[in-house]
C-alpha cells in the first residue's frame, strides 16, 4: 500500500536529517495527521506499528476515535479549540497540542476524565504574526506556561508552533530559529518542540524540533 510505504520513507528522512543535524538519535517523533482521511487508512497504519495520529476538527475525529477504541492509538488534536468543545477534547483525547488560552486550559483541566491520566499539552506559539490568529504571541508564554503547570490534570510537555509555508529552505530555518531563540531565554523545562509538516519537517529537524506533524508526504495530497 502506497500510505504504508509513505511511512516508511518519511520515518527513514526523520532518521537521515537527525544525523544530518546533528541531532541524537530518535529525538524526533513522528505524528501522522489523519484529518479527512479515513479510519481504514489509520488502522492500516497503525498494524505497522504507528501509534501518534492528529486530528483538527472534532466532529469528523469522535466517530474515528469511537471506532477504532479497541485500538491503542495516541490522538492528538491538533485543531483550532472552541470552548463549547473541550468536554470532548478533554475526554476522548491523549494531546492537545493547540492550547492557546487560559480559559481552555481551565475547562480542559475541570473536563478531563479523573481515570485518565493528566492530558499532554503543548502551547501554541503564533510565528511571529505571520500565521492565521492561531496561537498566543512568544511573550505572552510565560504566564499561560505558569497557569498549565498549576493544573492538576494537564501535563505541560512543550509548544508547538505551525509558521506561514515558505517554500525555500532558509526561510523556513529561520521562522523556527526566531522561536526557538526566544525559547531559550526562558528557563522552563519544554522537552517537546512540536515544528515541521510536509512541506518544512527538514527545517523544522535543523533547528530542533522533536515532533514532526505530517499529512500529506504520507497520504498524498488532500482533498479540499
Ligand atoms: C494539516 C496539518 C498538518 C499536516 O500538514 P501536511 O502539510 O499535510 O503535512 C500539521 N499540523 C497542523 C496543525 C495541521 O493542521
Amino acid at each position: 500500500m502506497a500510505i504504508v510505504n509513505n511511512l516508511q520513507i518519511v520515518e527513514c528522512k526523520v532518521r537521515e536529517y537527525e544525523k544530518e543535524y546533528s541531532r541524537k538519535e530518535n529525538a524526533v517523533s513522528l505524528v501522522a495527521v489523519s484529518k479527512k482521511r479515513p479510519r481504514e487508512a489509520i488502522e492500516l497504519l497503525y498494524h505497522q506499528g504507528h501509534r501518534h495520529f492528529g486530528e483538527n476538527y472534532l466532529q469528523e475525529a469522535l466517530p474515528k476515535i469511537q471506532n477504532l477504541a479497541e485500538l491503542e492509538v495516541i490522538w492528538h488534536f491538533i485543531g483550532k479549540i472552541q470552548a463549547n468543545k473541550t468536554a470532548e477534547i478533554a475526554i476522548n483525547f491523549d494531546w492537545v497540542q493547540t492550547l492557546d488560552r487560559p480559559k481552555i486550559a481551565m475547562r480542559l483541566n475541570a473536563q478531563r476524565p479523573l481515570h485518565k491520566e493528566p492530558l499532554n499539552i503543548l502551547i501554541q506559539i503564533n510565528s511571529s504574526g505571520e500565521d492565521s490568529k492561531s496561537g498566543i504571541n512568544i511573550e505572552e508564554l510565560p504566564a499561560l506556561v505558569k497557569l498549565v503547570d498549576s493544573l492538576p490534570r494537564l501535563k505541560l510537555q512543550g509548544v508547538m508552533a505551525m509558521p506561514a509555508p515558505h517554500t525555500n529552505f532558509d526561510q523556513q530555518r529561520m521562522s523556527f530559529s526566531k522561536i526557538m531563540s526566544v525559547l531559550q531565554t526562558f528557563s522552563y523545562d519544554l522537552p517537546v518542540i512540536s515544528f515541521g509538516t510536509s512541506g518544512d519537517f527538514e527545517a523544522a529537524i535543523a533547528e530542533g524540533s522533536t515532533m514532526v506533524r505530517l499529512g500529506n508526504a504520507i497520504f498524498g495530497p488532500r482533498e479540499a
